[in-house]
């Protein structure tokens, strides 16, 4: 446990939940979750399947039906050649990762992603006993993930390259070239490339997600995707995700699962199968309220004195550069962000839990209203 990093974001998530309990009424921005209800036809599945029983012990990997589901939808969108045998299903993204990380790193092995990342990839990858080896990326360009920097940090040690478009903190993106140069690259040097695409349908201004399934077909031994119900369907809460690839990654993946969770929850898979068949209208009004809350929340956030913002390429989140309003009593983002917290009643979460002390991050998964009132409070207090 000791290699094990504590979460930094725990101090403020605290302190949000007590000012909360107390009445206060905050701005919040720190949820990584959606503020959608779960699409209606998966409750209402999920309700017909406690109703009728479905409430026993499933195949470990869970049922077939949703597996092949799932695989169909990776080789209708993307040309992927996975069938049934070649996913799993898994108590939500995060435990198909981490599944993945104790299956597939060693002791002493380095494992490459790009910087500014999602807490939990550093302590999934030290948990096994691997290295985690960031590659920064850059507010300048968006965060966007360029292959030759990527590369570059590969040694004989790498066993995998991890990447997360659009990416939980930054919103950055992998082009098509680049991500087409890094699996290329991983394939001629027997390495793995994991690809959580948790955010693959929070895309904007008409980009199209580069995904690492599009090039599974060409090189099979080396992609292996990750995908989650939870921010696609604003499903956070029924914990379900899924990994596919390789058939000996997936037997891993089951392997480990079995002695760990067993099964995912029955009749969540249920609802899940239905948000995949029927829920795609609520999924397109979803991406559209997040594009114009994006819109409407940048300019004014990248107005802030101090403030360096770009729009992100995807996800719901912004992670704007704050250091310019860093003053005495408020250097450093955990810092900027209790002052945040403490005088705005905005709650945002710190960018030295992603890796980079000179951001913050802000989600957007939340009203207009909720977005100009902050964006309101914020200024008040960043003005003197
Ligand atoms: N990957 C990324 C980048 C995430 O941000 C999250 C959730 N915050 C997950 C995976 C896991 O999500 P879940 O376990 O809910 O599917």
């Amino acid at each position: 446990m000791a290699r094990i990093g504590e979460s930094a974001t725990l101090r403020v998530t605290r302190r949000a939940a007590e000012l909360k309990a107390r009445g206060i009424e905050l701005a919040d921005f720190g949820a990584g979750e959606p503020d959608f209800a779960s699409p209606p036809v998966a409750v209402e599945a999920a309700r017909r399947a406690l109703a009728c029983g479905f409430t026993k012990y499933t195949p470990g990997s869970g049922i077939p039906e949703l597996r092949e589901a799932i695989a169909a939808s990776w080789r209708e969108r993307h040309g992927a050649p996975w069938k049934t045998a070649e996913s799993v299903i898994t108590v939500g993204g995060k435990a198909a990762l981490f599944e993945l990380a104790l299956a597939l790193f060693d002791e002493g092995q380095e494992v490459v992603l790009p910087t500014p990342c999602w807490v939990s990839f550093p302590e999934q990858i030290r948990f096994a006993g691997a290295v985690p080896v960031g590659v920064p990326t850059s507010g300048e360009d968006g965060f966007r993930v360029h292959a030759d920097a990527l590369l570059a940090a590969v040694t004989e040690r790498t066993r995998a390259i991890l990447l997360n478009s659009p990416s939980n903190p930054t919103g950055g993106v992998i082009g098509e070239e680049d991500l087409r140069e890094v699996v290329a690259f991983a394939a001629r040097r027997g390495l793995l490339v994991v690809s959580d695409e948790t955010y693959e349908r929070f895309v904007y201004d008409g980009e199209q997600h580069a995904s690492a399934a599009a090039l599974a077909a060409e090189f099979p031994e080396t992609v292996v995707l990750v995908g989650s119900f939870s921010k696609t369907y604003a499903m956070t809460g029924w914990r379900i995700g899924y990994a596919l690839g390789p058939l000996p990654v997936i037997r891993a993946v089951e392997q480990v699962q079995s002695h760990a969770t067993s099964n995912p929850t029955s009749f969540s898979m249920i609802g899940a199968l239905s948000a995949l068949r029927e829920a795609e209208p609520e999924v397109a009004t979803m991406i559209a309220a997040y594009e114009e809350r994006r819109n409407f929340l940048i300019p004014r956030l990248a107005a802030l004195p101090g403030f360096e913002c770009r729009p992100p390429a995807g996800t719901f989140y912004a992670f704007p550069r704050v250091a310019g309003a860093y003053r005495r009593g408020r250097q450093g983002s955990g810092a900027f962000t209790e002052f945040l917290l403490e005088e705005a009643r905005v709650a945002v979460v710190p960018g030295e839990a992603f890796g980079s002390d000179e951001h913050i991050r802000i989600s957007f998964a939340c009203s207009l209203e909720t977005l100009a009132l902050g964006l309101e409070r914020m200024a008040a207090v960043l003005a003197d």
